[in-house]
């Protein structure tokens, strides 16, 4: 099978490989889709390695069941799964609560499959069944990204649901991309806040709208938009989903005394945090990171009910690096996800069964 591995400190190559044998509580997927992430670019470009090589990359993963590691439910033979996929110590009380992403040793464990350890962009991958939540009947594409962009939307969304919950309460959502396009829905589907949605991208700010934002708007003209939506009060949450310098300056302007800043994107901005600052008197300031399983179920549920839904520019496994390419340049409209092209190369021609190198293979769901 193929496996889009860090090979070395910089370094990644899609390279052939065994199949990931399974042990005992785990299954074997075959991958039907693994989405791309900001935090692969990250991951790619760090000057020092964040965890040692050699790991495959891909931490969003849709896949169907095709073996059985031994304790496990014959009844997961043929479904089709995402997987959850936050590192944890699997003992202290947070893991054991599904949250393996807050586990007390999050400093020092990899960060999820795909992320120091082997994860999805790859023909198979072992996993514990542990993991797994069921999304028979979703497009699988749309599925993967639910496991990060969209479950990471709902953590962000979720913290903030007691401010959120106030009559005329107004959330902005700074960056449209993967995960915002997604935080933009759960925030309709969740909350009756107004929600106003920023992007430098006419796309971007084509796709809020279609996610339900209601106002879109440049950085430019955001103060003033959120200054008429909440009748001059300010935001009561700010969702920063890019965490650039220039995003995270603009945040506390935004923002209702006692209003909450929730930082998801980490685009290497610093916010200095003191009494007076940036952020306004009673502020809270948070730094989700992923979600539980528990969330990761409720958020299929919202796409299975049809109240969000990703939206994907979906490549051949084949093209991963074209993939990086472009999420790399922004120029990718919502969630990039890899779809494993089961032929692969012929060794005789170097050309590809199934996409042939002189079509396109981007494939724009919206
Ligand atoms: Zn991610
Ligand atoms: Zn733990």
């Amino acid at each position: 099978m193929r496996a889009y591995r860090m090979t070395a400190t910089g370094t990644a190559r899609l390279l052939e490989l065994p199949p990931p044998p399974i042990g005992p509580d785990q299954v074997r997927l075959r991958v039907l889709a693994a989405g791309i992430c900001h935090s692969d670019l990250h991951v790619l470009d760090a000057p020092t390695a964040m965890w040692e090589p050699p790991f495959t990359l891909g931490h969003e993963i849709c896949g169907t069941v095709t073996d059985l590691g031994a304790g496990t439910d014959p009844g997961l033979l043929g479904r089709q799964v995402v997987v959850h996929a936050p590192y944890g110590c699997g003992r202290c009380r947070r893991c054991a609560s599904g949250a393996t992403n807050d586990c007390d040793r999050r400093r020092e464990l990899p960060a999820g499959l795909g992320l120091g350890v082997d994860g999805g962009m790859a023909d198979e991958i072992a996993v514990d069944a542990a993991r797994l939540v069921d999304a028979d009947g979703l497009d699988p594409a749309e599925a993967a990204a639910l496991t990060d962009a969209g479950l990471t939307s709902y953590r962000a969304v979720a913290g903030s649901m007691d401010l959120l919950g106030d009559p005329g309460a107004v959330a902005v959502v700074v960056g449209v991309g993967g995960l915002g396009h997604l935080a933009v829905g759960v925030l309709r589907a969740l909350t009756g806040a107004r929600v106003v949605a920023v992007d430098t991208r006419a796309a971007a700010l084509d796709l809020a709208r279609e996610c339900g934002a209601h106002a879109v708007c440049g950085p430019a003209e955001v103060a003033s938009v959120v200054d008429v939506v909440s009748d001059g009060r300010g935001a009561d949450v700010v969702l920063d989903f890019v965490g650039a310098q220039a995003t995270l300056d603009g945040a506390g302007p935004l923002l209702r005394t006692a209003g909450e800043l929730v930082v998801v994107g980490g685009a290497g901005g610093v916010l200095p945090v003191s009494k007076p600052g940036p952020l306004p008197s009673g502020a809270r300031l948070r730094l989700p990171f992923w979600g539980s399983r528990d969330e990761l179920v409720a958020t299929v549920g919202l796409a299975r009910e049809g109240r969000i839904r990703s939206r994907t520019t979906t490549y051949p496994l084949s093209d991963v690096a074209r993939a990086l390419d472009d999420l790399r340049a922004g120029r990718v409209l919502g969630r990039a996800v890899l779809v494993p092209d089961r032929a692969g190369p012929d060794p005789a021609t170097g050309q590809r069964a199934d996409h042939p190198p002189s079509t396109t293979s981007s494939d724009p769901v919206v």
